[in-house]
């Protein structure tokens, strides 16, 4: 047998194996979903226009600390605003006779818990109306959390890295201080469970107040809107809010998404207020039927868009979706 045979039988297929497996080896773990915001360009003068005229109408409650600026909506229905941070994210207390709910708990910034406290005394449920960074923030803070069961939701548990996040809180994305004491090189996600899964069609019970959940997939898996019949208020989470309605993410499914807003449309008879989670927390419940027309057009190819930023962003009244190329 020579050397050569030797490498023939056995030594040649193990460097084979070895060339092909390294670079296996070598590849990082899979990271989470990029979230929506960390993609976004800042518009320069994104600070100059705020305070967003719309709120020295609504009735504004003094709370301690400089982050949150709370608004209350209707009797019972509080709008936990972050206005010193590019996404303007907004969370809501809703509170019953017996618990209360907390639709998201902001980006982490600030302290939720700490405000919300300042808000009830019931016991608190979390539902997030999705599960994108800047809405599970403080998550990590509540014990009883509401979640839908996908896959999606769940990787989303595990919260975000520092070095995930840095681009959220970098002096730009700030209009105004961050909260005393924040720094901004440890601002992590921490992880956190769900207690229970909701499905389509559930009523969260506060005792003289229930909400129905609306699944409404489409800007993420796990995207959903809360119903209050009675008192005909739809909290519309990221699937609309009256601004850039960011619909290219690997996460956004978009036929998913127009059948959402198909769904939601059809509920305008029945509503006074939308609700969203992004800028500003009253709108008219026509926007819903504009939002769905607006889709119509763009899928039908009718509607004229401009790339910005190396997506289409088709521009009506109110808001713009923007879509991958
Ligand atoms: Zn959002």
């Amino acid at each position: 047998m020579t050397r050569m045979d030797a490498c023939t039988t056995w030594v040649r297929p193990f460097i084979v194996f070895v060339l092909l497996a390294v670079p296996l080896w070598a590849q990082p773990p899979a990271k989470p979903a990029r979230p929506e915001a960390l993609a976004e360009p800042l518009p320069a003068d994104w600070c100059r226009d705020l305070p967003r005229p719309g709120y020295k109408e609504l009735d504004r409650l003094s709370v301690a600390g400089t982050w949150f600026e709370v608004y209350r909506i209707r009797p019972g229905v509080f709008a936990i605003y972050e206005p010193h941070q590019y996404e303007e994210v907004i969370s809501y207390l809703i509170v019953g006779s017996q618990r209360a709910l907390l639709f998201d708990t902001g980006l982490g910034i600030g302290d939720m818990h700490e405000v919300v406290s300042q808000l009830t005394r019931l016991p608190i449920t979390v539902l997030n109306s999705h599960t994108h960074f800047d809405h599970i923030g403080d998550n990590w803070q509540f014990q009883e959390i509401l979640g839908v069961d996908t896959l999606y939701t769940h990787r989303n548990t595990a919260g975000a890295t520092d070095a995930q996040l840095r681009d959220v809180v970098v002096p730009e994305r700030f209009c105004g201080q961050p909260p005393p004491g924040f720094k901004p090189g440890s601002y992590a996600i921490p992880p956190f469970k769900i207690a229970r899964f909701v499905k389509d069609g559930d009523v969260i019970d506060l005792g003289d107040r229930q909400l129905e959940v609306l699944l409404t997939p489409g800007h993420t898996p796990d995207a959903l809107c809360l119903l209050d019949r009675k008192h005909k208020l739809l909290f519309t989470g990221d699937t609309f809010y009256a601004g850039p309605i960011f619909l290219y993410v690997p996460e956004t499914d978009v036929a998913a998404y127009r059948r959402s807003v198909e769904r939601l449309a059809q509920l305008v008879p029945q509503l006074d207020l939308l609700l969203p989670s992004h800028n500003f927390p009253a709108e008219k419940p026509e926007m819903l039927t504009r939002l769905a027309d607006a889709f119509r057009q763009v899928q039908s190819g009718k509607a004229k868009f401009k790339m910005s930023e190396g997506r289409r962003e088709y521009t009506f009244d109110g808001f713009s979706l923007l879509l991958s190329p």
